[in-house]
């Protein structure tokens, strides 16, 4: 094996999983490449889908471990828990050790909880997205208990916080239930104001309270918002902002204000030339872009191309749009579509949506 570099893929996200496709390619080029990552990845695009009812959960998820087998790809079924860069070993959460010479990480990002409120049972994050995919059963289990809507309070006032109170709102009329569901947030300028208010006014007609504030703490069955406001709470949902995965900061590697590697247009560490990183895990320092799946999938045949090149050259720069199209699925059978300026809201935004998603994870679970 003179001569080969092992390449270590952490975490099978959006570029991950399409560099896992070309087998071929890396080991022309002289890397055996080992991917360490969960069994199951669950698709961002389509959570939402699965949160309001209108998809199964078997619909967002791709069988890591099925795919690296049929695609021959050497596959440890774990997460890095702590890295040694010095001596080029992953310490997995297994207890084993994985030693490399290149590594890249795809690692996504986790909700930020800066106020602690996660560790309460009655909690869910919006992220990781198991943990999102599980308040469905909750809820439903909440509903055949109680037979009515739990009084759901959803913090935090950015896109993923209003598209999951919609999901929420979607999956309570599925039931035939009136939704008790509230969102909190601080500032509302994700997008240009006429799509906000639109938004908004359609999520009060079904029973989504949008207020200004913060939640401050979950207390029995209600919660502070900031100025001392209490609302009732039998679950709380954090959609607080990301923030890149834990593993990032224990590179040791210089990182941003969201604990995202900060790399290169070449997605190199600009401190290690041999740690690579995409997707929300990682910031082009000159080019930082909100963490959203599309800058990942269109950074893997960049990624690909530089894993593959060899001391002499052969880098090629990444440059992320400065645009991007994205839509919000409301769980009513229609959607919120957004690029830059523009927008529009029906059904002919949540097809678009389900058409590119779905088409996302058809094309990654080909293998032939
Ligand atoms: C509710 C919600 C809806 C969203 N909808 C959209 C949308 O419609 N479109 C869009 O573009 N973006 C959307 N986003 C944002 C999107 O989730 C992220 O930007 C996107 O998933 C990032 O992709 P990624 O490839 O960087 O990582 P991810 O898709 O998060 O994948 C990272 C993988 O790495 C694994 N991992 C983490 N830590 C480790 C470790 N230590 N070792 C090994 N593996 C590890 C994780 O389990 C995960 O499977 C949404 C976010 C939320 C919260």
């Amino acid at each position: 094996m003179t001569g080969v570099r092992r390449l270590a893929l952490v975490g099978a996200g959006h570029a991950h999983l399409h560099i896992i496709h070309h087998l071929d390619r890396l080991r022309a080029a002289g890397v055996e490449p080992t991917l360490i990552a969960p069994r199951q990845f669950h698709y961002s695009g389509l959570a939402t889908g699965v949160l309001s009812g209108a998809l199964e959960v078997a619909a967002a998820r791709v069988d890591v471990g099925a795919l690296a087998a049929r695609l021959g790809v050497a596959y440890l079924a774990c997460e890095a828990s702590d890295i040694d860069l010095a001596r080029r070993r992953l310490i997995l959460d297994d207890g084993t050790e994985h030693e490399f010479d290149r590594l890249s990480l795809n690692v996504g990002s986790v909700t930020r909880d800066r106020r602690g409120l996660a560790a309460d049972p009655g909690v869910w994050t919006a992220k990781p997205l198991d943990r999102l995919l599980d308040l469905r059963s909750a809820i439903e289990r909440f509903l055949r208990a109680r037979g009515r809507s739990p009084s759901v309070v959803v913090a935090g006032g950015g896109p993923s916080g209003f598209e999951i109170a919609a999901a929420l709102a979607g999956l309570l009329e599925r039931h035939r239930v009136v939704p008790d569901v509230s969102l909190v947030g601080a500032a509302f300028g994700w997008a240009p104001a006429a799509p906000i208010t639109r938004l908004t006014r359609s999520l009060a007609r079904r029973g989504v309270v949008v207020l200004p504030g913060e939640v401050l703490v979950r207390a029995g069955d209600h919660c502070v918002l900031s100025e001392g406001a209490q609302r009732p709470c039998d679950m709380l949902v954090l959609a607080t902002g990301l923030e890149a995965a834990p593993i990032i900061a224990a590179l040791g590697l210089p990182v941003d204000g969201r604990g995202r590697l900060r790399v290169t247009p070449e997605l190199r560490s600009i401190n290690d030339e041999g740690v690579f990183a995409a997707g929300d895990c990682g910031v082009i320092d000159l080019e930082p872009r909100p963490m959203a799946g599309v800058f990942g999938v269109r950074a893997a045949p960049t990624l690909l191309c530089n894993l593959t090149a060899t001391a002499a050259g052969g880098l090629e720069p990444y440059l992320p749009q400065r645009r991007w199209l994205s839509i919000m699925d409301l769980g009513d059978g229609s959607g919120l579509a957004l690029r830059g300026r523009f927008w529009w809201q029906g059904r002919s935004a949540l097809w678009l949506k389900r058409r590119l998603d779905v088409g996302f994870v058809a094309r990654v679970r080909r293998t032939a």
